[in-house]
């Protein structure tokens, strides 16, 4: 179901947590809260359950008002940052525990949920006989089993070391779709968020700041805050010349969209900058290459004293030491002031 939070302020004592965060999650969608620690992303996921109370503001979980209404009378479903499966109840016991014993169809209902998170025929397994991965798959299904109307994550793959993690966040959101779920998930992590959700809301200091689909946020980042949270960006000072020319170090620059002139900073994304022979746009020293098959990532120290990191394909001629030229390629963003 659609999830639409609006306008949610919460404080602890004197501290402000949420100062009127909005939230909307089309049915269907996957959402990424991403924000720094401390922001208020799990304050807001736990009022949507209703773990907390909110201050002032609106929960709606399809065309139902929620805020107010105890967890269980929400239809939210929930996936712990571990698995917290309990260890003396078998893997189908733990996906059933939120269905009614004894009601039809609830045996049944278990074994489509583990098949949703690919686990079918694990049901008889304890969880201490399953990988840290399966048992975060085993927790999706127990959360999914009642038919939530929403599906809370909350940087549910923490636990998991840093291989594992592509694979299980692959399987969680492909189980997701599987069951059409409405779904939002809490991450500090950018990578994670971008390359997993539909839509991702970006959050700072109890607000969501924008939100669009990861494209669009990396893209068109209403702010130099969000620019370098949402993805990488080398900072410089630039002046908007015109409507849509920027100068900077690297030169004069085309600008993505048009705006006043004056100060201001340009962020430059690590794949407009094109590295060439010594002598074509400005001059400098490479320092690091690292190699990732598929590209490869360039950092060079620029004569100016600059460091910036290009975005290369794999096959890069360069080695540390080399000097190199570096232009800047299509439009790059500018914050006036
Ligand atoms: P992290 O990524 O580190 O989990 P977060 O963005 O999820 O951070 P929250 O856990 O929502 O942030 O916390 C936001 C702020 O609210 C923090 O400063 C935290 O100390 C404060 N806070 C959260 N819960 C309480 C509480 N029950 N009582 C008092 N302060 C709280």
């Amino acid at each position: 179901m659609k999830l639409t939070v609006t306008d949610v302020h919460k404080s602890f004592g004197a501290t402000q947590v949420l100062r009127g965060a909005s939230l909307t999650v089309q049915e269907g969608d996957l959402a990424a809260v991403l924000g720094p620690s401390g922001c208020g992303k799990t304050t807001l996921l736990r009022i949507v359950a209703g773990f907390e109370n909110l201050d002032t503001g609106s929960v709606r979980i399809g065309d139902r008002e929620v805020a107010g209404l105890p967890p269980e009378k929400r239809k939210v479903g929930i996936v712990p940052q571990e698995a917290a499966l309990f260890p003396h109840l078998s893997v189908a016991r733990n996906v059933g525990f939120g269905l009614p014993r004894g009601s039809s169809g609830r045996t049944e209902r278990i074994e489509e949920c583990l098949e949703l998170v690919g686990l079918a025929g694990y049901g008889e397994r304890m969880p201490h006989q399953i990988s840290g991965g399966q048992q975060q798959r085993v927790a999706l299904a127990r959360a999914l089993a009642p038919r939530p109307g929403v599906v809370l994550l909350d940087e549910p793959f923490n636990a998991l070391d840093r291989s594992l993690r592509v694979s299980v966040r692959d399987e969680v959101r492909a189980a997701l779709k599987r069951a059409g779920a409405t779904a939002v998930l809490v991450t500090h992590d950018q990578e994670e968020a971008l390359s997993m959700a539909d839509t991702v809301a970006v959050m700072r200091e109890g607000l969501i700041v924008q939100e669009g689909t990861p494209a669009a946020v990396y893209a068109a980042p209403r702010d130099l805050g969000v620019a370098t949270f949402v993805g990488e960006a080398v900072v410089l000072a630039a002046s908007g010349g015109g409507r849509d020319t920027v100068s900077c170090e690297l030169g004069s620059l085309p600008r993505r969209g048009d705006g006043p002139a004056g100060p201001g900073r340009v962020a430059l994304r690590p794949e407009q900058f094109v590295l060439r022979t010594p002598g074509e746009g400005s001059g400098g020293l490479v320092e690091r290459v690292e190699f990732f098959g598929h590209d490869a990532a360039v950092t060079v120290a620029l004569e100016s004293g600059t460091v910036i990191r290009a975005r290369t394909r794999g096959d890069v001629p360069h080695r540390p030491g080399d000097r190199v030229g570096v232009t800047v390629e299509g439009p790059v963003l500018f914050f006036a002031g």
